[in-house]
């Protein structure tokens, strides 16, 4: 046990440590070297959509919704996390799940703090459980040929989108998007 870990966790200082303190990081086989001494945490980015902003509020591109703080099930009768496919995937790099968000229309980007499991793969993660811990929207407006910068979101087509001051129109601004989930909002500080 590492000491400072322990003493952290013994003093309860926060719910962090506390996470830290129970993740168990499996190696891949196709991953890249893990060194147990380098992974305490692991912050992964991954591309969702945003559908509702109540219950399950994230959709994955191809299937699946979590909410902000989730497990994975299962739908094997037995699963081996070590070989199975479920669990929460996410990218390592934030500029890859950017170059990611730019093939996707409507799509956000999240940055989501994974444990429980997690297996280290040579571009991402996939892990048991997670927690969404930051909402990135893209800086532009949604609308067709619109250049204008994010105010908020508006639902189209069932997703969340962005809408600038100019188009927006039964919208909800950052700042109420932000405090309605519990989550820091940020607009990506780049063009995509
Ligand atoms: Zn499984
Ligand atoms: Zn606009």
């Amino acid at each position: 046990m590492h000491d400072i870990i322990m003493q952290l966790f013994n003093e309860s200082i926060s719910k962090t440590y506390d996470i830290l303190f129970k993740r168990n990081y499996i190696y891949h086989k196709k991953s890249i070297p893990y060194d147990a001494n380098t992974f305490y945490s692991a912050t992964g980015y991954k591309i969702a959509y945003l559908a509702d902003l109540d219950n399950f509020p994230f959709r994955g591109l191809v299937h699946g919704s979590y909410s902000i703080n989730d497990k994975a099930i299962c739908n094997k009768n037995s699963c081996d996390f070590l070989s199975c496919n479920c669990g929460f995937y996410a990218f390592r790099d934030k500029k890859r799940a950017v170059l990611e968000l730019n093939k996707h229309y409507g799509a956000l980007m999240l940055e989501v703090e994974l444990y429980s499991e997690i297996i280290i793969h040579e571009f991402g993660y996939r892990s048991k459980e997670q927690d969404v811990i930051r909402l990135f929207l893209p800086n532009k407006c949604s609308k067709f040929l619109c250049k204008n910068n994010t105010a908020g979101l508006f639902l189209k087509y069932n997703r969340y989108q962005t809408i600038c001051t100019a188009h927006k129109n039964d919208y909800i601004s950052i700042r109420d998007l932000s405090n309605k989930l519990g989550l820091e909002v940020l607009v990506l500080s780049y063009n995509i």
